[in-house]
């Protein structure tokens, strides 16, 4: 048997860290713990640090790090402490590292991610927001070092399980007409509109489906998430905007399908788990088991379809503008989406105004180029800032 593989964990704390550590744990002789990386719950860093023995555990600050060192030093265990944004980067590009699961929710995730791909590691994105920010330079990254990008994300996954390995040729050189990107429709697909002046963030995250953090759950309330996953897909499969068609599709049983020239169209089924994607990721082009529960279709019975209502979730409408629109567009869409999600959960802004928030941010700033990750940052920045503004002339 050969060495285990060393894997970096960014986001060990949150839905996606977790599942990933679970089917880690089911493969000792494969996989071993590199660094594990937490940001608010130390408590629950400290004991996935004892469960999986990493060389490193990465916090945000002087603070979190004497308290984890405490703890781990009364329990005995060697985990050395590391702190700060330079530190996610470096246990990304640690020559021992053989893989990065990037699962840090959001712009902040862009720079470890971006780390990882630069050191030409095997990368399992999950976090998408990093993509959608700065999707060329990230891209042309990729191709530079090299790096092994596998999409976590369950319908980019599946996409990726649906085309054949020569697919970075060029979606038509294989024979692809569309892509067709499932969506749940979230929990407010059937509300009546009116009522969703009222929702509350409890209620926007009890996703039918699937169980996740509390940012992507709101994204998918209002399918801002299949609005990044949209752009992501763009990314991922050199796509343009058109090629992608949003599919609602109620049971998360198909996680999406590609449609080929012939008329066969492909898809790949399975109960809503994201170990699924997570160990077709870490084991890839290899299959090893995931603990996930064989799908029963006797139980699903039936899969309905429906074309999304862009009036309803005018979140998606905002995304698609702004994949056609490219440069710094889905920074901007991303970042002023991150500012009202977060005022959203806060109790600061209705549910119905986060796609206000956004389109104004999107109107008032001119998309731009991107050339360099300083650029992505200060359209990032001055998203922030517009949406800011907004919030406090709009918000409670
Ligand atoms: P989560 O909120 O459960 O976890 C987020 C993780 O990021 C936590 O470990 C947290 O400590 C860390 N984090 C948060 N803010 C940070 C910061 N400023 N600096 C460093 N670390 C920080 O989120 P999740 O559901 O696990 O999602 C993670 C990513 O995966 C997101 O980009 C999401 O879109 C993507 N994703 C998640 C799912 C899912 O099923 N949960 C599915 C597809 C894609
Ligand atoms: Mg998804």
């Amino acid at each position: 048997m050969s060495q285990p593989q060393l894997i970096t964990v960014l986001g060990a704390t949150g839905s996606i860290g977790l599942s990933t550590l679970d089917v880690i744990a089911r493969h000792p002789q494969r996989y071993q713990v590199f660094a594990l990386s937490g940001y608010s719950r130390l408590a629950q860093l400290l004991a996935l640090c004892l469960r999986h023995a990493p060389r490193f555990a990465v916090v945000p600050d002087e603070n979190a790090a004497v308290t984890l060192r405490e703890g781990l030093r009364t329990a005995g265990s060697s985990t050395e402490v590391l702190v700060g944004e330079q530190a996610l980067c470096d246990v990304s590009e640690a020559g021992e590292v053989d893989a990065v699961m990037a699962a840090i929710v959001g712009a902040a995730g862009l720079r470890p991610t971006l780390a990882a791909v630069k050191a030409g590691k095997k990368v399992l994105l999950a976090n998408k927001e990093a993509l959608v920010m700065s999707g060329a330079l990230f891209m042309q990254a990729v191709r530079t070092s090299g790096a092994v990008l596998l999409p976590i994300d369950s319908e980019h996954n599946a996409i990726f399980q649906c085309l054949p390995s020569h697919y970075g040729q060029g979606l038509a050189s294989v024979g692809v007409r569309r892509i067709l990107l499932t969506a749940s429709g979230g929990p407010f697909r059937c509300t009546p509109l009116p009522e969703l002046q009222q929702v509350t963030p409890d209620q926007a995250c009890a996703h039918p489906n699937w169980s996740m953090g509390r940012k992507i759950s709101v994204d998918s309330a209002s399918m801002m998430n299949k609005g990044l996953e949209l752009i992501e897909a763009c990314w991922l499969f050199d796509a343009r905007p058109e090629q992608v068609e949003v599919v609602v599709h109620p049971q998360s049983v198909i996680h999406s399908l590609v449609d080929y020239v012939d008329g066969s169209v492909l898809a790949q089924l399975g109960n809503p788990d994201m170990r699924t994607p997570i160990a077709n990721a870490l084991a890839w082009p290899e299959r090893i088991d995931s603990g996930v529960a064989p799908l029963d279709l006797f139980a699903i019975a039936r899969l309905d379809f429906e074309a999304p209502d862009e009036v309803r979730f005018p979140c998606l409408r905002l995304a698609r503008e702004a994949a056609q629109a490219g440069q710094s567009a889905p920074a901007l869409l991303n970042a002023a989406n991150e500012v009202a999600v977060e005022a959203f959960l806060q109790g600061r802004l209705r549910y119905p105004q986060i796609a206000s928030m956004i389109e104004a941010v999107l109107q008032q700033q001119p998309v731009v180029a991107l050339d360099d990750l300083e650029a992505v940052f200060e359209a990032d920045g001055k998203a922030r800032e517009l949406a800011g503004q907004w919030l406090a002339r709009h918000g409670r």
